[in-house]
């Protein structure tokens, strides 16, 4: 699976399965071993866009969850580098064996809470939350960060989407919403399935 390494231009190879993998950000969901907590295909297309990594940046992914936001950061170049960030062991696990299987070994895996596990990190390039968002956690990051650290935040509670309707207040930026739909069977025919919205915030401190 080393091949993930050094992508060619349309898709690569996964050993075994014999099946191409595209180079575009926003792979299929299937590549990951998940529980579930997994940013589906097309947010995460949108993410790793917003998170636009540029040669040898660090990546901070807070609420690492299956791992699939730092592994494709990752398969973007080969001179990125990220630490995953997660409470729960099992998850942690989970991302660990992704990243192996994947071919990604520039991924250090911080088994604790944000913002507690933050201090004393490699300093970030470019930080993403997808889990753990909170006012301690916005506060925190907004004190430590150097100016010029760019920022993504994912929220799809009520709650985390009006506290970064405050911070978009306080701090400009870009504030999007993203409302998907799936044609799926609805009785004899198709009708569409509506994912929550996730508001998305991305700023430069
Ligand atoms: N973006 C991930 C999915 C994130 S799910 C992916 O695509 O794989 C959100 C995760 O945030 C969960 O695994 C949860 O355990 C974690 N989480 C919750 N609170 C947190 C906190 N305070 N610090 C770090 N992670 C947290």
């Amino acid at each position: 699976l080393g091949s993930f390494e050094h992508p060619v231009c349309v898709g690569l190879e996964v050993a075994g399965e014999g099946r191409a993998v595209p180079k575009a950000s926003g792979k299929p969901d299937d590549i990951f071993e998940t529980d579930g907590q997994i940013t589906k295909r097309p947010i995460r297309a949108l993410t790793l866009s917003a998170l636009a990594p540029r040669r040898d940046e660090h990546l901070w992914d807070i609420g690492g969850g299956t791992g699939s936001i730092s592994i494709e950061w990752l398969m973007c170049d080969p001179t990125l580098t990220a630490t995953s960030i997660e409470p729960r062991e099992d998850r942690v696990d989970r991302i660990r064996r992704n990243a192996d299987t994947l071919g990604q070994d520039r991924l250090e895996v911080v088994h604790g809470t944000a913002p507690d596990a933050l201090a004393g990190l490699t300093p970030p390039d470019v930080v993403f939350i997808g889990g753990g968002l909170s006012a301690a956690l916005l506060d925190w990051l907004h004190v430590h960060l150097p100016t010029g650290t760019r920022l993504v935040a994912n929220a799809v509670t009520l709650e985390s989407e009006a506290l970064l309707a405050q911070w978009h207040e306080k701090l400009g930026g870009d504030l999007l919403r993203i409302e998907l739909a799936h044609a799926g069977a609805l009785g004899p025919r198709r009708g569409w399935k509506s994912a929550y919205p996730v508001v998305q915030w991305s700023v430069t401190l």
